[in-house]
């Protein structure tokens, strides 16, 4: 039995069957680039544990609520499993398993020792007060105990959870384990172990991968970011402070538009203060679908899956698309784009700088030491760039799209690490 939490985010329809039909797709591309067998393709399309659990939540008025709950494991051989928790009304076992898979890929491209995992609760948290927000995320916790733990599974933030929720999962651990265990989550709170630099790290590194890609000075530089939530208004933010030219943005209250560029840090003050883009008073409103339709130089979505499809690719004008979402981009959509030469900066390398930091964050737990955001800042680019470098470079090499590259980098990486182990028995 499932009952639905009231809700009042707008029907965001995110197919999580098509999501992960999208990542079974790119890996199927990648197996036939490195000639896997039939054997390992399927290891590697299925994950190796996937929970589904049902959490009761006891309402302010005393009700029993009861939401679905996922974690799935799609690959450990190179790592603990490591991946975000999304609450979402639209999150299923397929959206998690898909990007679960995503997350292996990701750490495996970037070089860090870890395997894929996520973790999903289908609610909307607007819905819920603090309170029953902290019990459904407590009582989640405690259904999944058995799979994670800072050397098994490491939980981190995801689409509608915070440092907040990354406490009480560090606590709810801690609490069960008898001392107290900051490496089970990343994402923290700085008093709690948090790494300096974690906030804005998925964000720094789209900065970092859209420089990267545009290869040339970024001032004047047209931008439009689709989402502006935690990825997506601090990508706005660190892209004008590099000096371009931020002129659209949208959520799911609307979207607004500044030809001669937006005061990105008026607009999050706005949105801090408001709730959203809507009614910003230093820019125009325009309708959310048309900011994909802009003239303008980088396009980053940064909401949810399957923005970009082939219902809008063909009116794409960005030359270049950097995805601080996962799987923004449809494989239909991904065909136009790349036949039309527009450049993609794929989600496993774009936004691979959360993962990266939260990575940084356990390593400094793991020892119980902690690094100047300076460290942290140069670690994060460092691995950024040289997964940015060997990306374009096999798919110079191979004439292949930067996402078809970076994957099979990626799997080919999982794939190595399960030959080299063998099975057991
Ligand atoms: N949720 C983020 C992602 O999709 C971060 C995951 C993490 O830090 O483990 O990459």
């Amino acid at each position: 039995m499932s009952i639905m939490v009231p809700s009042k985010t707008p029907a965001l329809i995110t197919s999580g069957r098509q999501a992960l039909d999208s990542a079974l797709h790119q890996l199927d591309q990648a197996a036939e680039q490195l000639g896997l067998d039939d054997g390992l393709r399927t290891m590697l399309a299925t994950p190796r544990r996937s929970l589904t659990v049902s959490v009761p939540v006891r309402r302010e008025d005393g009700r029993l609520d009861v939401v679905q709950g996922f974690r799935v494991q799609h690959n450990v051989s190179r790592g603990p499993a490591k991946g975000g928790l999304r609450f979402h009304p639209g999150t299923d076992i397929h959206e998690v398993t898909a990007l679960a898979m995503w997350m292996t890929w990701k750490c495996a491209l970037v070089g860090i020792p870890y395997g894929g995992a996520k973790g999903g609760v289908a609610v909307d948290p607007a819905g819920l007060t603090t309170r029953e927000l902290e019990r459904m995320t407590r009582r989640y916790i405690n259904e999944i105990l058995p799979l994670i733990g800072p050397e098994k599974d490491i939980p981190a933030p995801d689409v509608g959870t915070d440092e907040q929720t990354m406490a009480w999962i560090m606590d709810t651990y801690s609490v069960n384990t008898g001392y107290s265990v900051p490496g089970v989550v990343t994402g923290k709170p700085m008093t709690l172990g948090g790494s300096l630099g974690r906030t804005g790290a998925t964000s720094r590194g789209v900065q970092i991968a859209a420089l990267a890609a545009l290869g040339r000075s970024p001032e004047g530089v047209t931008v439009a970011v689709q989402g502006f939530g935690k990825v997506g208004a601090l990508a706005a933010q660190y892209l004008a402070d590099a000096g371009c030219k931020v002129v659209a943005v949208s959520d799911v209250t609307g979207a607004v538009y500044a030809g001669g560029g937006l005061d990105v840090a008026g607009l999050r003050a706005w949105v801090a203060e408001s709730g959203g883009v809507r009614g910003f008073r230093h820019a125009d409103a325009m309708a959310q679908d048309e900011l994909f339709e802009l003239d303008v130089d980088v396009l980053v979505p940064a909401a949810l899956e399957g923005a970009i499809t082939e219902a809008n690719a063909h009116r794409i004008r960005a030359r270049l698309i950097v995805e601080g979402a996962n799987g923004p981009t449809t494989p239909e959509a991904d065909e136009i784009l790349a036949a039309g030469g527009t450049m993609v900066v794929p989600d496993i390398l774009a936004n691979a700088g959360g993962v990266i930091v939260s990575y940084l964050e356990w390593v400094q737990n793991m020892q119980a030491y902690s690094w100047s955001s300076g460290e942290v800042e140069l670690k994060l680019r460092d691995l950024m760039l040289n997964a940015f470098t060997e990306a374009t470079s096999l798919a110079a090499e191979r004439g292949l799209t930067l996402r078809q590259a970076a994957h099979v980098i990626g799997v080919g990486r999982v794939a190595e690490a399960h030959q080299m182990r063998g099975l057991y028995p």
